[in-house]
């Protein structure tokens, strides 16, 4: 075990105490009922856990990243997923960064409580994918309202938020010098919006996340709801990403033991050929290299938080540790498949599920070549692609 690993050995407690509630059958029972893990998302928000990077003045625990990472690393570890609720640890940081004090006053305390979800964040759109600068979807201010028309696709856990985070064209492209000026965003509550201009269209998809296509008809927001400058916002939801990377990283890290613990024992236990399958080397380094490769990777996640923590860049090891800790996670979750044998897509044994699960990250929220080619660019100063 490393040194991190054993520190804030409290938090690790409680998490794992609390999943005790929430064992392999409840989520194997939600993923084939294709239901939202309710009473889990419930528990972890009664219990505190997902107010962690709220201010204690609003409510919150005043957690660090660090310490939300680990958070969101046990959840995975225990064999939950935290992609059920991960939006409303970390939503909330556009409001609480770019907020006016009125919207962080009428917000933040309820978020905190859980008596409101701010669990969605709408960006991505179905022509534009991640080109987001080139977004269609507009925003445009008639009076003390502002209308939105625009489509948007993948847009998750709308079905369980009271709001969303709507990022919207205020400016056309062709208008501005920069093209990520123009683009400005919205609080946009849910139940006002519903049926009256949103339309919500769910997507049957591979893992059991509940994410949706967007449909904005003339849709008429209050001005009020705009957060922070107009034409601003794609910078402020570039301010958010670091955040939402490390404690995604994190999620990989606890998918990625998971699968080591799992495998670890099952080729201890199983016995092929007279001797346990884990006595072949074969079946040995493979497992051995996820091991260590989810290691590197949780500590690349470390550095990430430490830096963030400190309010020092960390863009660039924000990414990093995205793309170590979800290719780690992906070969931890190869590895635990493959010597499984058949067992492995049994559903009865979780693996096939968190296998799933854990792949949507080498795509989401970005994918592991948009990562390269930021390193590519703006640490090794290589060409600009696109
Ligand atoms: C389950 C799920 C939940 C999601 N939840 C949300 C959400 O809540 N809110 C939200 O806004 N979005 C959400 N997304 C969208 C997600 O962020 C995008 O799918 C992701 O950013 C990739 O965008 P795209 O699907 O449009 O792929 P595209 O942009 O079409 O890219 C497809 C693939 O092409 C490659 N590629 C593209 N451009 C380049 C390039 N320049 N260089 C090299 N390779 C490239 C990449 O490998 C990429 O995976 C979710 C997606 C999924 C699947």
């Amino acid at each position: 075990m490393s040194s991190h690993a054993e520190q804030f050995t409290e938090i690790r407690d409680a998490i794992r105490d609390l999943c005790k509630q929430f064992p392999d059958e409840y989520f194997r029972k939600i993923d084939e009922a294709r239901v939202y893990p309710e009473a889990f998302v419930n528990a972890l928000t009664e219990a505190g856990w997902m107010a962690a990077l709220i201010p204690q003045e609003y409510g919150g625990s005043g957690l660090s990243l660090t310490e939300a990472s680990v958070i969101m690393e046990e959840i995975n570890r225990c064999g939950g997923n935290s992609g059920a609720c991960h939006g409303q640890m970390y939503n909330m940081g556009t409001l609480l960064r770019h907020g006016s004090k009125e919207q962080k006053d009428l917000y933040l305390p309820k978020i905190a409580s859980g008596e409101l979800r701010l669990q969605s964040m709408g960006v991505t759109e179905p022509t534009t994918g991640t080109d987001t600068t080139k977004i269609k979807t507009t925003a445009v201010k008639n009076g003390d309202r502002y209308v939105i028309n625009g489509q948007k696709v993948w847009i998750s856990r709308i079905q369980h938020s009271d709001l969303m985070i709507l990022l919207a064209r205020t400016t056309p492209l062709d208008q501005v010098t920069k093209k990520s000026e123009g683009m400005s965003i919205f609080i946009v509550n849910l139940h006002d919006a519903i049926g009256h201009g949103l339309t919500v269209k769910p997507i049957l998809n591979m893992v059991n996340h509940e994410t949706n296509e967007l449909f904005f008809d003339n849709l008429e927001i209050p001005a009020e709801n705009l957060i922070g400058e107009e034409g601003k916002g794609f910078k402020y939801i570039l301010d958010g990403l670091n955040a939402e990377r490390a404690l995604i990283a994190a999620e990989c890290i606890g998918d990625g033991y998971w699968f080591i613990d799992r495998v670890s024992q099952y080729v201890k236990d199983r016995i092929v050929f007279g001797r346990p399958i884990g006595q072949n080397q074969g079946v040995q380094f493979p497992i051995a290299r996820a091991h260590i490769n989810v290691e590197a990777a949780s500590l690349m996640r470390y550095e990430a938080c430490r830096l963030f923590d400190a309010k020092l860049p960390c863009g660039t090891e924000a990414n990093m540790a995205k793309l170590l800790a979800a290719d780690a996670s992906w070969e931890a979750a190869n590895a635990c498949l493959q010597f499984h044998g058949g067992f492995g897509f049994a559903c009865e044994y979780d693996v096939e599920r968190k296998f799933r699960e854990t792949r949507l990250y080498q795509v989401a929220p970005i994918s592991t070549n948009l990562i390269l080619s930021y390193v590519a660019e703006h640490v090794l100063g290589l060409p600009r692609s696109f």
